[in-house]
């Protein structure tokens, strides 16, 4: 069993690793809680500018926190769950601030709150609680989930809306009224006076991209990369996809040389971060000067019809030894079904330049289940992938589809697991040892699928999970109980995609 002493000297040798940290004072302090570990929250984009942007005020220290790999050690030693920069009791902070991405993180948000001795609930905290606040990604699509944990939540893109929150937390002293007053900005969800409605998404001005990470750290998925978008939001209209032009209002490029500038002199590693970092117009000037001055890089998203020789040259010399791309379809419907226009003679052409320039490995990933998929779809997949296994190494990554709101796929029932397994089991027999296969878990992704279309029952179902250890079997059990149906669609019916539909390329243009 380890002691706080333990625990509190792991985190320090975490934070001897670092570029980056802030230690500062001020007068008011928010903990920033990353509702995963260490290594994934830092790796995420969003969380580290939040703390950048709250650390430029004079009045605010933020620090962050993260979910303990293991919290039973903080239960069975009872440290309280604490900020890195100055060990503070994370309950002891004005504002805590969680980053959610995924939806499973929900049990991250319930054992980090009960680990700081909060009430988990916004409607079991009275006035002299700290004001939680929860954002990211998981708001461009669906909060609900997370409602009745949150006091407010940011929609979107949050690093103006939280210093607005934070002035005006400030200046009250009656929480009642302040969110009230916050429930009228455009852009803040109170779920406690607005209940099961969906606000709009908020949008930040051009002025604070790009979003960059103060920290450097070997101890991430990302290790010792630093990060920076090169744009933000996506001007196509991928029928699966909740970063679609429809959200924000299509991708707003960053100027190179504005990318360029956040990157300090020791980072020898750069990714490029984004919804569509290669459909950048100058992605080759901002990848030439990176690669010239020395350094690795990678992307975070690659379209396959972006790919040329010169685009993969710069990647291979810049450390590339894996292409990733997305198919995102099984079959040609498929993909004409997800609306991502890419088309098999991209991905051959991927399978070359990964020949060509002497890279490892092609990894394609690919959605299934997709309304009206069929094992014929899954046999036009075989046979393309054993095709592109001839030209180069391949590996294939399957997801089943988990419809997302803010998607013209919201609604979509999740296949039948039976029917996804078998399509899996069809695919790793044809398939056999020519393409490493990875499939994600049939059963979690039905479970992320019953968060994602769900309302305030599926925070219910969450905690009840949370109470009995939060395994398949208590998930399973709390969606039975607690799920009462279908929350209200985000866009319009008209613009919702009917099983089987096929729609016109109407990006053909871009
Ligand atoms: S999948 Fe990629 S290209 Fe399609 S809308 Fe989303 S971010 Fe854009």
């Amino acid at each position: 069993m380890a002691t706080s002493y333990e625990l509190k000297q792991h985190v320090e040798t975490l934070l001897d690793d670092e570029r980056g940290t802030i230690f500062k004072e001020a007068p008011h302090r928010v903990a920033l809680v990353y509702p995963s570990p260490y290594r994934v929250g830092m790796s995420s984009l969003g969380f580290q500018t939040i703390y950048r942007v709250l650390n430029q005020r004079e009045d605010i220290v933020c620090e962050r926190s993260f979910l303990p790999d293991d919290p039973d050690l903080y239960r069975q030693s009872n440290t309280p769950l604490f900020t890195y920069e100055s060990e503070t009791p994370v309950g002891d902070c004005d504002v805590i601030a969680f980053s959610l991405s995924y939806e499973l993180e929900l049990i991250g948000i319930m054992t980090c709150l009960e680990l700081a001795a909060i009430p988990v609930r916004a409607a079991d905290r009275g006035e002299n609680w700290p004001l939680v606040i929860i954002g990211g990604p998981i708001t461009f699509s669906n909060p609900l989930p997370a409602g009745p944990f949150a006091d407010v939540i940011v929609m979107g893109e949050g690093e103006e809306l939280i210093n607005v929150l934070i002035d005006w937390w400030k200046d009250y002293d009656d929480r009642e009224r302040y969110l009230r007053d916050v429930a009228a900005l455009p852009g803040v969800y109170v779920p406690s006076i607005h209940g099961e409605t969906f606000r709009t998404v908020a949008q930040a001005r051009d002025t604070c991209l790009p979003a960059y990470s103060p920290i450097i750290t070997p101890h991430t998925e990302l290790s010792s990369m630093h990060l920076v978008e090169n744009g933000r939001g996506c001007h196509r209209g991928c029928s699966f996809c909740v970063m679609r032009r429809t959200t924000n209002g299509g991708m707003r490029p960053v100027a190179p040389e504005r990318v360029l500038a956040t990157v300090p002199d020791y980072a020898t590693r750069v990714g490029l971060v984004g919804a569509a970092t290669s459909d950048h117009p100058k992605i080759l000037d901002i990848l030439c000067a990176l690669v010239d001055s020395g350094r690795e890089v990678g992307l975070s998203s690659l379209r396959a019809d972006r790919l040329n020789d010169d685009f993969i040259a710069l990647l291979a010399k810049g450390g590339a030894r894996t292409l990733t791309v997305a198919s995102d379809g099984s079959s040609q419907r498929m993909r004409d079904l997800a609306k991502k226009h890419i088309k098999e003679k991209h991905l051959r052409r991927c399978a070359e330049l990964v020949r060509d320039h002497n890279m490892k490995l092609l990894k394609l990933y690919m959605v299934i289940g997709y309304p009206g998929e069929t094992l014929d779809d899954m046999d036009e997949m075989i046979d393309f992938m054993l095709e592109l296994s001839s030209i180069c190494k391949v590996a294939l990554g399957m997801s089943p589809l988990v419809a997302k709101k803010n998607t013209p796929l919201d609604g979509s029932p999740f296949e039948d697991h039976k029917s996804l397994e078998t399509k899996i089991k069809h695919v790793h027999k044809k398939l056999g040892r020519k393409v490493d296969i990875r499939a994600t878990s049939v059963r979690w992704s039905w479970i992320e699928h019953e968060i994602s279309q769900g309302g305030f029952d599926m925070a219910d179902a969450a905690e009840a999970a949370y109470r009995n250890g939060a395994g398949y079997s208590a998930w399973k059990r709390a969606i039975r109980d607690h799920k009462k149906g279908i929350t209200p669609l985000r866009i319009p019916e008209s613009e919702r995609l009917q099983p089987g539909a096929i729609l016109p390329d109407e990006l053909a243009s871009i």
